[in-house]
């Protein structure tokens, strides 16, 4: 997200003059906050709150941004300019003081934004996390994401003199991409399609073109988007761009490189829709993302944020109000099956919970809480919104790092192994072939080791 011009029309933006006590607001000590900027050749990151590893991986990530967009857009700064700042804010409470101060609030919901004026970025630490322990951890996907997105903003920023005047499509439409190509590049994901976050992109885009409500290219090209809810905006943007980029890459360049060229005008966004329309046609594009779209297999979908799937751990961190889900697309679609793991609970409270999720269904599904001491089979009615105890087991010991977990389903029976107790329970009116899922307990988070379905 970076400033809309919508801003500027409606004068909330005063041209403030960030000073650096004003970027540091919501921590007392400058001279902590000094030693705790990692300067690279683009970048200045501020981040506190995060381990030496943590902002050199925080940077790294900034840099590949900042490679990523020059790549794509084939431009290159005309000379060495400081290196631009980069905020990540411990705290909610500080993020929002400073958006407050820099925009009146308009990225309150975002999380994240770029700062045309002073051309610095500001982040949120997300999913929260108390300010201590955030050295102590890995940085979140959500947060490294963010960053990598307001990361190619700035990029732009040190490239154009024109960003002002950027359409939406296009400014957003490169952060998104930059974003993916990012995660991919540093590891933080392995494709979009095992990815909960690119999953829910990709469902978003996939429904509309279901729902017959996919933006024509010239409402993309106009930034007439106002019909849709904003994630889907982003999505639908981000879908748009990437087949520009996947398809037309070379052409994309060059438009790239006279989109840095053109006058600032009011005119900017038509100008750009007609140039891109003569370098790579309107038809084309469209069928292209047409196809695009029907050709999209994402293999998770997150509900609510966020699972990471690299690799062999998945660390998955809720929200401190929301319950962190993500489910697999596909069913199970076997009579038997075992879904199998360790589980690390990461929480702060008494009782951290990490729920293994079953059955997908429109009217429900089951959820098996796993607790240190505790595990417990329930059932949600989704049309009652209501949740129904099946069986509940106080563990001998509470378990530690790495417990073991398996649940087996057969023939509408649930059998449930972890720390030392098995819990048996018959569901006669679920077939446990839906699509199983993960989930962390609003404010807690975990993580899921060699987390495997045998079907058999
Ligand atoms: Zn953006």
């Amino acid at each position: 997200m970076s400033e809309a011009r919508g801003a500027r029309r409606s004068g909330s933006l005063c041209g403030l003059t960030l000073t650096w006590l004003v970027a540091f607001a919501g921590h007392t000590s400058s001279q902590a906050d000094a030693s705790a900027v990692v300067a690279g050749a683009h970048f200045a990151l501020h981040a506190p709150s995060l381990s030496p590893a943590g902002a050199r991986r925080a940077l790294a990530v900034a840099d590949a941004a900042w490679d990523a967009t020059t790549a794509l857009t084939g431009l290159r700064p005309a000379g060495r300019g400081k290196p631009l700042p980069i905020h990540v804010h411990a705290t909610t409470a500080a993020y929002r003081a400073v958006d407050r101060r820099l925009t009146g609030g308009r990225f309150r919901k975002n999380g994240a934004f770029a700062h045309w004026d002073t051309r610095s970025a500001h982040i949120e630490y997300a999913p929260p996390l108390a300010v201590p322990r955030q050295r102590a951890v890995d940085v979140p996907f959500q947060t490294l994401r963010l960053l990598s997105h307001e990361a190619a903003h700035l990029t732009c920023f040190a490239l154009t003199t024109n960003y002002r005047d950027h359409p939406e499509w296009f400014s957003e439409g490169i952060a998104t991409n930059v974003t993916e190509i990012v995660a991919k590049r540093t590891g933080l994901i392995e494709s979009i399609e095992d990815d909960p976050y690119f999953g829910r992109k990709m469902i978003r885009v996939i429904e509309l073109a279901r729902r017959d409500r996919l933006p024509t290219v010239e409402s993309i090209l106009n930034d007439d988007l106002d019909g849709l809810p904003w994630l889907d905006a982003y999505a639908v943007r981000w879908a748009f761009f990437r087949v520009l980029r996947l398809r037309h890459g070379d052409a994309l360049t060059r438009f790239c490189v006279a989109v840095s060229r053109m006058r600032r005008s009011p005119a900017f966004t038509r100008r750009c829709r007609e140039r891109l329309e003569r370098v790579v046609g309107k038809r084309p594009v469209a069928v292209a993302l047409e196809e695009s779209v029907r050709g999209f297999r994402p293999r998770w979908v997150e509900l609510s944020r966020s699972l990471e799937t690299a690799g062999d751990e998945w660390v998955q961190r809720a929200f401190p109000r929301v319950n962190a889900i993500a489910w697999r697309i596909e069913p199970v679609g076997a009579d038997a099956y075992t879904l199998a793991g360790r589980v690390t609970f990461g929480g702060e409270g008494e009782t951290p919970q990490m729920n293994v999720l079953l059955d997908r269904q429109r009217s429900g599904f089951v959820s098996v809480a796993l607790q240190p001491n505790r595990v417990t089979v329930l059932e949600r009615d989704a049309t009652q919104r209501t949740w129904r105890r099946v069986i509940t087991r106080q563990l001998e010991r509470p378990v530690s790092e790495k417990a073991p977990f398996s649940v087996r389903c057969a023939d509408r029976r649930l059998t449930v192994s972890f720390g030392g107790a098995t819990l048996e329970a018959t569901l006669p009116d679920r077939t446990l072939r839906g699509p199983w899922g993960l989930g962390v307990q609003a404010g807690d988070w975990g993580t899921w080791h060699g987390v495997a379905l045998e079907t058999r």
